[in-house]
């Protein structure tokens, strides 16, 4: 087609084979002549080995420095013949196998050739580099083209996506995973990035020129004229919350914080006509406490970098040095001007509607939750009690806040607390006064997070024209299977248990189903994919209840500890093939699931606090009359928060009688999240589902570079090792079955 031929030379190379000698008719002769295999390699994974002598059960090998070697034959891999070299779509090679997958994938990664089909599923590995593949005349290139038509490429996955949806009227979901730095959100905003384009110039005339809609796409930051007002937004709606949301960590210099949905709507003329987007699991601990080298999220560096004069002055702001919670200071993003970045955020929420005074208002929480940091309590000579010595930064905050200083201070000292029906004003201790301090701080973040959400959303949601279906679009964190993993790793890991099932359904049962109703016999094997005693092990309410069932039924229940919730969780489910205690049972408090991915050890320290989430509900009243409007909004629902009197509980592990009373007004953690994440399944079964895994090369975050191990594991860990074993147990799949026969 003509447009391809408009790609220069040097931009076509990082998407198209080059037809090198690997194909030619000597390399061929050569493979078959030295009988080719794949030997276990400690470095690279695999090695190309050229099979000497075959004994019973060893194999005598030459590898390539001309060393000989003796190699059990079962672990001998069969390679593939050189005309498979670099092949777009692995579904198509002769062995399938993992060290066939992990060569083509280095093969092409090393190529600048970054997307790789597996069948129905897309694999992507990071470049670390730019790559001139997602211009305006890339774009042009994949409209409206088949996915044989064209290179791998996510472009090409979304443009499926999006005609499907057009003619089949199906909803379509497009679902990244990924480990933290795998590229999971560069692929998102490529996937929008390249809707933006083409749902814009459906508008008006048929005629809009491509080229000027394409344009638009360079020219995105300066805000061109060739997008609609919500193709403007929905780009601008990425960089605030990335802003309020992403962090720098050790794997990821601008890694999300939290997961996302994000829907688009269109009409039937395939018109974007609004979107909506919902997050899951900010990991709000991280605006109190930041690991070595690592950030808090990036809006706070952006505006103690970048605020000034006025500005600087109502929000109160101070140097880096001076905030407690930011415990290394300014920690600079190599490439990045936080102060710039600051102007950039302002003009988006701009562009997405937000008044001065929203912005201003948003500021002053990010500002409070810093000073909330610097307010310090001591323990008073002759009691237990806490004091405040000094109130300059009690003072700061009640300013920003719209709330009286001493007001705060009683509130956060001496509150009231109800004890069975009495109110009794309590002494705080210095722990609880810290406790909650900190607890303020995280849910006044979490809370001005979800504002901005509802806010992006209010704009984006032109709901006046009539929307006939969407393409939703999930960027969520991988399994998670670290040293130590908390409650946070479990809600993440069962959320990639369902993740992995529906993968599974997608790919596998539907296969399998079709087979029948096609007639052709098929012998049905159970792979070991169900996934569901799993699931069931954390999700099932009772008989008998799974983790989360338990660790609420610990919450209410009187002088129950952190242990009395393992020791339920042992004695409940020991036996359960999925469960186990840790071999090494020095601490008393892990227990392990046997997940998907792999065994994963939890430490339950602190879940039951997790799991409550309490706050003190005298400052959260506080907040609710503050005499600024943003901050009553912010608050208007303190009746959900779960009060002080837990919050004793907490430090002193015994519970007032009157925290089980308050049992049916508000939910747990683990209820809303696994009431949010059923509402996302639902979602996402009533699609038809496009899965991209996404790869991290390295740790190193290092350009050229493949970690052969760690990509391996990866590849066991999402299913595309087993999936296209699967695919190939039986018959290439359709899609592949039929370019076959068209090329
Ligand atoms: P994840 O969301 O999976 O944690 P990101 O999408 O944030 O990972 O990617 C991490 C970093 O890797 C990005 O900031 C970028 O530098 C680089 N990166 C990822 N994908 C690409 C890509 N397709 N092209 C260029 N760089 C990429
Ligand atoms: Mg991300």
């Amino acid at each position: 087609p003509s447009n391809m031929a408009d790609l220069s030379v040097d931009d076509s190379k990082y998407l198209f084979l080059e037809n090198d000698f690997h194909k030619s008719g000597v390399a061929q002769a050569d493979w078959a002549a030295k009988k080719m295999v794949w030997v276990p390699s400690e470095r690279e994974g695999f090695e190309p080995a050229s099979i000497k002598e075959e004994k019973e059960e060893q194999v005598l090998v030459e590898l390539s420095n001309g060393q000989k070697a003796t190699v059990n034959k079962d672990d001998i891999q069969k390679m593939n013949p050189p005309k498979f070299s670099k092949v777009e779509d692995m579904a198509a090679l002769t062995f399938l196998n993992e060290a066939s997958v992990l060569h083509n994938l280095r093969e092409r990664y090393f190529s600048s050739l970054i997307y790789t089909y597996s069948g129905l599923f897309c694999v992507v590995v990071n470049p670390y580099k730019m790559l001139p593949i997602y211009s305006e005349k890339i774009i042009e290139m994949y409209k409206g083209k088949k996915r044989h038509e064209v290179p791998p490429h996510i472009y090409s996955i979304t443009d499926n996506a999006y005609r499907n949806m057009l003619q089949d009227r199906e909803d379509q979901s497009i679902l990244c995973t990924g480990e933290s730095g795998a590229g999971k959100t560069e692929n998102t905003k490529k996937v929008i990035q390249y809707l933006a384009v083409v749902a814009s110039s459906h508008k008006g005339k048929k005629d809009v020129n491509p080229e000027s809609v394409a344009a638009a796409v360079a020219k995105q930051q300066s805000g061109s004229l060739a997008y609609g007002e919500l193709e403007k937004q929905l780009l601008q709606a990425n960089p605030i919350l990335e802003a309020f949301g992403n962090a720098k960590t050790i794997k990821n210099d601008n890694s999300s914080r939290f997961g996302k949905f994000i829907k688009l709507n269109f009409d039937v003329t395939g018109f974007l006509v609004g979107a909506n987007i919902d997050t899951y699991l900010l990991e709000k601990s991280r605006c109190i406490r930041q690991g070595n080298t690592e950030r808090a999220f990036h809006i706070f560096y952006y505006m103690v970098a970048g605020a000034k004069d006025k500005m600087r002055e109502e929000l109160l702001l101070e140097d880096f040095n001076s905030y407690r919670f930011l415990i290394a200071g300014h920690v600079e993003i190599p490439g990045q001007q936080d102060d710039e970045l600051f102007d950039e955020t302002l003009e988006a929420m701009e562009i997405m509607g937000f008044t001065d005074e929203e912005r201003l208002g948003m500021l002053k929480v990010v500002s409070t939750v810093l000073q909330l940091g610097n307010i310090k309590f001591e323990k008073e000579r002759n009691s237990e009690q806490a004091t405040m010595p000094e109130n300059t930064a009690a003072q700061k905050v009640c300013h920003l806040q719209g709330i009286n200083v001493t007001d705060f201070t009683r509130a956060i000292l001496t509150p009231r607390i109800k004890v069975g029906r009495e109110v009794v004003q309590k002494a705080q201790t210095k722990q609880q006064a810290d406790f909650a301090v900190e607890a303020l701080a995280k849910a006044m973040y979490e809370r001005l997070f979800r504002w901005i959400l509802a806010r992006v959303n209010k704009t984006l949601d032109k709901s006046k024209r009539q929307s006939s279906s969407f393409l939703g679009i999930l960027d969520i964190a991988g399994f998670e299977i670290f040293e130590d993993n908390s409650f946070e790793q479990l809600c993440i890991n069962y959320t990639n248990e369902r993740l992995q099932q529906l993968f599974n359904h997608t790919m596998f049962i539907l296969e399998q189903e079709e087979y029948k109703r096609e007639g052709i016999e098929w012998n049905f094997i159970d792979f070991g994919l169900d996934l569901q005693p799993c699931i069931e092990l954390i999700e099932r309410p009772n008989n008998p209840p799974g983790i989360l069932a338990l660790l609420d039924e610990e919450c209410w229940f009187p002088k129950a500890t952190d242990q009395s919730f393992v020791d339920k969780l042992l004695n409940t489910h020991t036996g359960h093939v999925k469960f186990s205690k840790p071999k090494q049972h020095k601490d008393k408090l892990m227990f392990t699931v046997l997940h998907y991915a792999g065994k994963v050890d939890y430490n339950s320290a602190n879940w039951l606090t997790k799991n409550m989430d309490p706050l003190n509900d005298n400052v959260t009243a506080l907040l609710n009359n503050s005499s600024s409007n943003f901050i009553q909004d912010l608050w208007k629902d303190v009746d959900r928060v779960v009060g002080l009197d837990t919050i004793t509980k907490m430090s002193e592990s015994s519970v007032p009688s009157s925290t089980k009373s308050k049992k049916g007004m508000f939910r747990t953690v683990g209820q809303l999240y696994k009431e949010s994440l059923g509402k996302l399944m639902t979602t996402l079964h009533n699609t038809q589902p496009n899965f991209v895994r996404c790869i991290i090369p390295n740790h190193e975050k290092r350009a050229g570079k493949m970690d052969a191990h760690l990509v391996l594991e990866q590849l066991r860990c999402n299913g595309v090792l087993e999936g296209i074993r699967i695919c190939r147990q039986g018959f290439p799949n359709r899609i592949v079955f039929q370019e076959f026969r068209q090329s």
